[in-house]
């Protein structure tokens, strides 16, 4: 079981917000001369730490808007964020007093930032970092004397120490419980074998279609006489052929925008909605035809499947109509396999393909 943490969109969108709170903050506070004349700051050096911020930030919010996660593009600006956030901290600090700089507590949103996507290594290496700089801070503003700002050098880096490393220790322990809560609601809902919902997220989907108040299909699916496949080729194979058999029945059911499910063994089942009744002899037509003359482990055979097609309404509970749709199934079976049956009013209809 491999769990890993990456940027996360929502997180990202918070701290893009953060870091134009503070870009207002400081842009009120250099370009409102009332208050810049109170801090005696330096007009320009700032403007160009605002000028670049306002570029790099614009970028990293359209990008946000493009780029969902997982891409490259949006790990490398979350990431490129982290350093982006370190040296305008610093740069601010140098600006607004230096050691005593108001803009010290940005440092803890860093080794936060830091910890969430690299966790504990990303929280002491950031706290190394914002020490390195504010260290540094000191030596280039004060230059060596012993004041009390070297008390308040003492007291800030003993804070982030403490509360910043810390905190994120927790940060970073609770994103761990978080993944590994994701990934064994994962594990509970889906299929090992072929990767598909399983039976519990079948169950939970059908109760959910029935609350819906919408009529809907529900088909029942079963390879023909796959036990012959195992006895001829070996469980391998037959493995094989149920992976290949889910990849086919989940891109059949987005076309109608439902959802196929691995119900248990070699049956399967979709949950569509109603509307697509009409071209579902053609779309089960499709995706038996990507079950002809397959090529698994150097072996080429055909499967063909049976469907049984019932129509979920609101007044039956989901064992009658999965008891529907089975019985449907079995006519299916008994006609020769091969084909669908549908239920029609009070009867029902064989479908070759
Ligand atoms: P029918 O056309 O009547 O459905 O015949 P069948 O052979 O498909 O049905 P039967 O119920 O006799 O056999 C189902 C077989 O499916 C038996 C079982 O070993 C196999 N099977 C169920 N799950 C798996 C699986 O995960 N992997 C493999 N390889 N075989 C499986
Ligand atoms: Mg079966
Ligand atoms: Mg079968």
């Amino acid at each position: 079981m491999m769990l890993r943490y990456g940027p996360d969109h929502k997180t990202e969108m918070f701290f893009s917000l953060l870091r134009w709170i503070f870009l207002a903050i400081a842009a009120i506070i250099f370009y409102i001369p009332s208050f810049r004349h109170m801090l005696s700051l330096e007009l320009r050096a700032f403007s160009y730490l605002f000028w670049m911020g306002l570029i790099y930030m614009s970028i990293t919010q359209v990008c946000l808007r493009w780029y969902k996660q997982k891409g490259r593009i949006f790990t490398t600006i979350t990431y490129a964020g982290v350093l982006f956030d370190f040296v305008a901290a610093i740069w601010l600090m140098i600006l607004t007093g230096g050691v005593t700089s108001f803009f010290f507590p940005v440092a803890y949103l860093i080794v936060m930032h830091a910890t969430i996507y690299w966790g504990k290594r990303g929280s002491f290496i950031s706290v190394t970092g914002i020490i390195c700089g504010y260290v540094f801070i000191y030596f280039y503003l004060e230059q060596y004397q012993y004041d009390d700002k070297t008390f308040f050098l003492c007291l800030n880096l003993s804070f982030l120490v403490l509360l910043g490393l810390l905190g994120s220790m927790l940060v970073a322990r609770e994103r761990q419980h978080h993944s590994e809560k994701m990934w064994f609601q994962e594990a509970a809902l889906h299929d090992y074998l072929s990767g598909l919902p399983n039976h519990r997220a079948f169950q939970e989907e059908l109760q959910d279609s029935i609350y819906a108040k919408k009529p809907f299909l529900l088909i029942m699916c079963d390879l023909d006489h796959f036990k012959a496949i195992n006895d001829q080729y070996g469980h391998v194979v037959g493995d094989d052929v149920i992976k290949h058999v889910a990849v086919v029945l989940k891109d059949c059911a987005h076309l109608a925008k439902g959802q196929a499910f691995r119900y248990g063994g070699e049956e399967f089942s979709l949950l569509m909605p109603l509307k697509c009744k009409d071209r579902l002899r053609e779309l089960l037509k499709e995706a038996g035809s990507r079950l002809q003359n397959i090529t698994i482990l150097d072996h080429t055979f055909s499967v063909t499947m049976s469907f049984g097609v019932a129509i979920g309404t609101v007044n039956q509970t989901a064992q009658e109509i999965v008891k529907e749709a089975d019985d449907l199934l079995y006519e299916a079976k008994e006609a020769g396999r091969n084909c669908m049956v549908i239920q029609n009013q009070k009867n029902y209809e064989v479908v070759g393909f």
